[in-house]
C-alpha cells in the first residue's frame, strides 16, 4: 500500500501536486486544511474553533486535528492508499499518525518534502490571495504562518530523516517539472 506524506511550507504546491498524484496513483487525498475550510463553511463546532486559529496564522490544536484525522481514516478504510497533505505539522501529530496507521497495520511509505525559498513562497501566496480570496493569504497572516512553519513544522524533516522516510524534492520548477520529479521518486519506492 502506498501512503505518502506531502510535506512543505505554505505555498510549496502541496495541494496542486496532490491532485496530480491522486490521478496517477489512485490514492485517497486527505488535506487537513481543506477539511477545516469545509467545517468553517458549515459553521460546525470544529469549524468555529478552527477559524480563530487559522485566521491568526496559528496551528489548530493537535487534539482537534488528530481526532479529525482518525475520523477521516475510519470513514475511508477501503482506500488503496492515502496522501496526507498538510498533515502532520507537529511532532505529536507525526507520532499520532504512526500510531493510527500502525493500528491498521499500515505505515507511511515516504515523506516527500517540497523545498522552495521563503521569499518566493510569500509572492506565490500573495498572488493566490488575490486570485482566490483565501482569507489567510494576506501578508501579516502569511508571515505568521511562515514563522509557525519554521518553529513547529520544519523540525519534522529531521524526525522523518532519522526514520529513513524523507525524500527531498526541489519545489521551484514548474508544476510539471516538480511532478515529474515526484513520479521518479514514487516509482522508486518499495510498495
Ligand atoms: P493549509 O491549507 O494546509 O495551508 O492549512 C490552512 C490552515 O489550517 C493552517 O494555517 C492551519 O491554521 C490549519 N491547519 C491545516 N492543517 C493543520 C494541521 N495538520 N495542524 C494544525 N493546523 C492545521
Amino acid at each position: 500500500m502506498l501512503n505518502i506524506v506531502l510535506f512543505g511550507a505554505p505555498g510549496t504546491g502541496k495541494g496542486t501536486q496532490s491532485e496530480l498524484i491522486i490521478k496517477k496513483y489512485g490514492l485517497h487525498h486527505i488535506s487537513t486544511g481543506d477539511i477545516l475550510r469545509k467545517e468553517i463553511e458549515r459553521k460546525s463546532p470544529l469549524g468555529l474553533q478552527a477559524e480563530k486559529h487559522i485566521s491568526a496564522g496559528q496551528l489548530v490544536p493537535d487534539e482537534l486535528i488528530i481526532d479529525m484525522l482518525a475520523d477521516v481514516l475510519n470513514k475511508n478504510t477501503d482506500a488503496k492508499g492515502y496522501i496526507f497533505d498538510g498533515f502532520p505539522r507537529t511532532i505529536p501529530q507525526a507520532k499520532a499518525l504512526d500510531k493510527l496507521l500502525g493500528e491498521r497495520e499500515i505505515a507511511i511509505t515516504a515523506v516527500l518534502s517540497l523545498k522552495v525559498e521563503e521569499k518566493a513562497l510569500i509572492q506565490r501566496l500573495l498572488k493566490r490571495g488575490q486570485e482566490s480570496g483565501r482569507a489567510d493569504d494576506k501578508l501579516e497572516v502569511i508571515e505568521n504562518r511562515m514563522k509557525v512553519y519554521r518553529e513547529q513544522t520544519d523540525p519534522l524533516r529531521d524526525f522523518y530523516k532519522k526514520n529513513g522516510k524523507l525524500v527531498n524534492i526541489p519545489g521551484d520548477g514548474t508544476v510539471e517539472e516538480v511532478f515529474e520529479e515526484i513520479v521518479v521518486e514514487i516509482d522508486r519506492l518499495p510498495f
